[in-house]
């Protein structure tokens, strides 16, 4: 049961044709936690113990901050505004300003949606990794795939060992997905630039306006 809670998203991902498949799952799992975190987390203690540890991100305040619970943001806002008082006090010399900025700056960006998050893609960067060993038509689905952005391809390069006995075919593959994938954005881009050109002025052809997104989520993930 908790291997398929785990594998479903990755095969709904990966079988989706996106460009990739871990943006797809952490978009999905980003959105749930901040649904979370406007509702159920408000009120339970250990939720709330997190939030006045950790925080949120600009990111993830923002995302809470446009939904619809501004009473359960403002009772977290509370809390953690307490938490941050808490480690302000007078400071009677430079060494001791320097001391309180340090301990502010630790949380100062810090965020328990991040946090969680973060956990959550680790997990399903191994899954993948074992799903590749393990089921032959992942295998498949795998290798028919676009890749991925940067920051993931990273993460899965870090977990590919998951993978056991087959890492060796799971590095193989990986790598030739990417650069494939890699190439296909360069050539779009190429394109896209060529028909700026003075020679192209009056083609029928005009430039595709979703070359330039599409490379910067394959080069940083989901900033747009
Ligand atoms: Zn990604
Ligand atoms: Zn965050």
């Amino acid at each position: 049961m908790q291997y398929h809670i785990q594998t479903d998203p990755i095969w709904e991902a990966f079988k989706s044709g996106c460009d990739c498949p871990l943006c797809e799952i952490y978009a999905a799992s980003e959105a749930r936690l901040v649904g979370q975190y406007l509702d159920e987390a408000v009120m339970a203690p250990e939720f709330r113990v997190e939030v006045n540890k950790y925080g949120f991100c600009r990111e993830h305040i923002r995302k809470l901050f446009a939904g619809k619970n501004k009473l359960g943001l403002a009772l977290q806002l509370h809390t953690r505004m307490l938490s941050v008082r808490s480690v302000i006090s007078p400071c009677k010399s430079y060494k001791q300003a320097v001391k309180q900025a340090d301990e502010l700056e630790k949380t100062a960006d810090t965020c328990v949606i991040c946090r969680t998050v973060d956990e959550m893609m680790l997990r399903y960067a191994r899954t993948i990794a074992q799903m590749f060993t393990n089921e032959e038509e992942f295998r498949n689905v795998f290798s028919k795939s676009n890749g991925f952005c940067i920051p993931h391809y990273i993460l899965l390069l870090r977990e590919s060992n998951k993978a056991g006995g087959l890492t060796q075919k799971y590095l193989t593959e990986l790598t030739y997905l990417q650069n494939r994938s890699l190439d296909r954005t360069a050539n779009a881009l190429e394109r896209f630039t060529n028909m700026f050109d003075y020679r192209n002025a009056g083609s029928a052809v005009k430039p595709d306006p979703e070359t330039v997104p599409a490379a910067i989520k394959k080069l940083k993930g989901r900033v747009l």
